[in-house]
């Protein structure tokens, strides 16, 4: 690099937020991802700690709970999707980077406002779940079922966290309501007390393991297949329902098994075993516990020294869980490994990557969500946030 380009690059100001100085970094940080991925680790983590420190408060690093190890130790707050978008949205840091997935990023910038930018370091981290139902295929389902019924009137669409904010706005403007892993009993209940009927998306085992706690019987429920003609239902089925379940599930919690528990009981008698509601039926139904990520880490935080737990959830979880609990014995429950895999799409590189974006002048990885849908998506947001 010529002194010249060197001395423009020191003194200049960052091109993306007008009304934001940021000093441009004092050795050349503009490194492709392949030329971060032909550095030894120690030195891109070495980069990394130079960008945090020349961005100080202009930049906060969220870390989801699936996140690996060497990426979640940059992150300043930690947690689930809703909290790390909430704790965005109390600080004013221009720039946020989402270690997480794409409909993560999409809610913070939800919830954020306009003068912060929020950044996903691998614009190709999506989430299987989110990715099974899109809003095309919910609005034709929407269309399917005014064949039978009036939906408007009678069913009340309920998205989990985990969707695109385009379904969020749809549920926005059919005033329906969103849910997290952790509310879902709350939020079914206030969409009853609203309608006699239930759309509930993308994830069929999370409506269908909360609505049994809640009585809900095989014969209220139907299964809703975006890939035939009515969900592949009868129009009596659709008359009969309470709850519509979409058919879709996680690809990382439909790996436990049954079996996977019963023979940790056998091999461990006292065990407990954890599930997240994302898991099939059968895995919650021969499970201890069923709880979302933060209420399996408080249930490991609170137990006796001693317990022992078989955890079915994302892999880097339950070995963080072991790490920061060497007074319990825990496993994962299955044999095999299921990890996220586009969780795991964020490393050292990807973030490196995205902290030089900030100072740079381009701009691969920011997600902003248009204003129309933020609008809608907020609202099934607050209808939930509102049931407190
Ligand atoms: S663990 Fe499952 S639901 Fe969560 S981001 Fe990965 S694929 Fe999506």
């Amino acid at each position: 690099m010529q002194m010249f380009d060197m001395l423009h690059l020191f003194f200049s100001i960052t091109p993306m937020t007008a009304d934001i100085c940021i000093p441009r970094p004092k050795q050349d940080m503009n490194l492709s991802l392949q030329e971060l991925y032909d550095l030894p680790e120690d030195e891109v983590i070495a980069r990394i700690h130079d960008l945090r420190t020349e961005l100080g408060d202009n930049l906060l690093i969220l870390g989801h709970h699936y996140q690996r190890e060497e990426v979640i130790g940059f992150a300043d707050i930690t947690g689930d999707s809703l909290k790390l978008a909430q704790e965005a949205a109390k600080t004013k840091a221009p720039y946020i980077i989402f270690c997480g997935v794409h409909f993560m990023a999409e809610m913070a910038d939800v919830l954020t406002s306009d003068s912060q930018t929020v950044i996903l370091p691998d614009p190709a981290a999506g989430c299987s779940m989110a990715d099974m139902a899109n809003d095309e295929q919910v609005q034709r389902c929407w269309g399917e079922l005014f064949q039978v019924i009036n939906a408007d009137e009678e069913v009340t669409p309920v998205t989990y966290i985990n969707s695109t904010a385009a379904l969020k706005a749809f549920c926005g403007e059919h005033d329906g309501i969103v849910c997290t892993s952790g509310n879902a009993k709350r939020v079914l209940t206030w969409a009853w007390n609203k309608r006699e009927k239930i759309l509930f998306f993308p994830d069929q085992h999370l409506g269908e393991n909360t609505a049994l706690t809640m009585g809900i019987t095989d014969e209220d429920m139907i299964i809703w297949d975006p890939f035939k003609p009515m969900g592949g239902n009868s129009e009596a089925d659709i008359k009969r329902a309470k709850l519509i379940l979409w058919k879709g599930f996680c690809s990382v919690h439909q790996l436990f098994k049954p079996e996977h528990a019963t023979t940790m009981r056998h091999n461990h008698p006292d065990i407990q075993i954890l599930a997240h509601p994302e898991c099939s039926r059968e895995v919650c139904e021969t499970s201890d516990f069923v709880g979302s990520t933060e209420m399996i880490i408080k249930h490991v935080a609170a137990a006796a020294a001693g317990s022992k737990f078989a955890i079915a959830t994302e892999l880097n979880l339950v070995n963080r869980l072991r790490i920061n609990h060497p007074e319990h014995q825990i496993w994962f429950l299955s044999p095999t490994v299921s990890m996220c895999s586009t969780m795991f799409r964020t490393d050292p590189p990807h973030l490196c990557w995205a902290m030089q974006e900030i100072l740079g002048d381009k701009q691969y990885h920011q997600v902003a969500v248009p204003a129309s849908q933020q609008n809608m998506a907020l609202v099934s947001l607050n209808n939930m946030l509102n049931l407190g």
